[in-house]
């Protein structure tokens, strides 16, 4: 398994300072929870991660299996084993969710070594089943026109169909019914194995319900404030963020 070291973290937007000390280690196999209130940096920590370029990290670093990232393109970050799933996925219009796939895994692969036609629609078609998609969607301009749940089982999708050693879902939960929920994360947990790494970014225990997580990690304006097991999760749902704030002394 891969693995993945946020050391002190400091991330700017536009000048402004988001992150402020981010430290995360994530090994392969292994399923962390980041959770907290809004506008704390979680999906801001996710972008860095994967070199959005309106994201500048001033600080600290992130290591893949010893490797520099933030020296990395984003097409490299890719093809070096991370995988984010957006929290809001883009329409491309002209471009089909099949083509798109099937171009996102060979970009993964080397030259001459394709994933051929026949293989890639059996997998496809296997995945699209088991998260229970209508098979009209491959042929569908990716993302355009999709509900808000359609957008999160095709971010699942090519979860499941490009294999990355990290995959980071950023509040892949919102915007889920409980039914599409339990069969995304039916996709999400079918991936569980040793050498893969997960990163679950939610507001809410709902998620961790389907998806038991090893560690939960807790956000407060831009710093991971606290580490713990399942329980955290199930006690910031009870009790909401304001003893950790008054545990810590954090002012609002
Ligand atoms: P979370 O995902 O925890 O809700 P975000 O990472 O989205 O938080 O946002 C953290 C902070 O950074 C917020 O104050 C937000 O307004 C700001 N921010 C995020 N993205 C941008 C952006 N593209 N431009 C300006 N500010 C941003
Ligand atoms: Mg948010
Ligand atoms: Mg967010």
């Amino acid at each position: 398994g891969s693995t993945l070291e946020i050391k002190d973290l400091h991330v700017s937007i536009e000048g402004g300072e988001i992150l402020k000390g981010v430290n995360l280690t994530i090994k392969g196999g292994e399923f962390h929870a980041v959770m907290g209130p809004n506008g704390t940096g979680k999906s801001t920590l996710a972008s860095a991660i994967m070199g959005h370029p309106k994201y500048e990290v001033t600080k600290g670093s992130i290591l893949l299996d010893g490797e520099d990232v933030l020296e990395m393109e984003v097409d490299e970050r890719a093809k070096a084993g991370l995988f984010l799933a957006m929290q809001y996925p883009s329409e491309i219009s002209g471009v089909t969710n099949s083509d798109f796939l099937r171009s996102s895994i060979n970009a993964q692969r080397e030259e001459g070594d394709e994933i051929s036609l026949m293989k890639f629609i059996k997998e496809m078609d296997k995945s699209m089943d088991e998260l229970e998609m209508d098979k009209n969607m491959a042929q569908r301009y990716l993302n355009e026109g999709f509900s808000g749940g359609e957008k999160k089982r095709n971010e699942i999708l090519q979860l499941m169909m490009l294999k990355p050693a990290i995959g980071i879902l950023d509040e892949i939960d919102s915007g889920l019914d409980i039914d599409a929920l339990k069969v995304v994360a039916k996709g999400i947990n079918s991936l569980r194995n040793e050498t893969f790494g997960c990163l679950m970014i939610t507001h809410y225990q709902r998620l961790l319900d389907y998806i038991t997580p090893d560690y939960v990690h807790v956000m407060m304006k831009g710093r991971v404030v606290k580490s713990g097991g399942p329980e955290l999760a199930q006690r910031l749902e009870a009790e909401g963020y304001d003893w950790i704030k008054k545990e810590l002394g954090i002012e609002d």
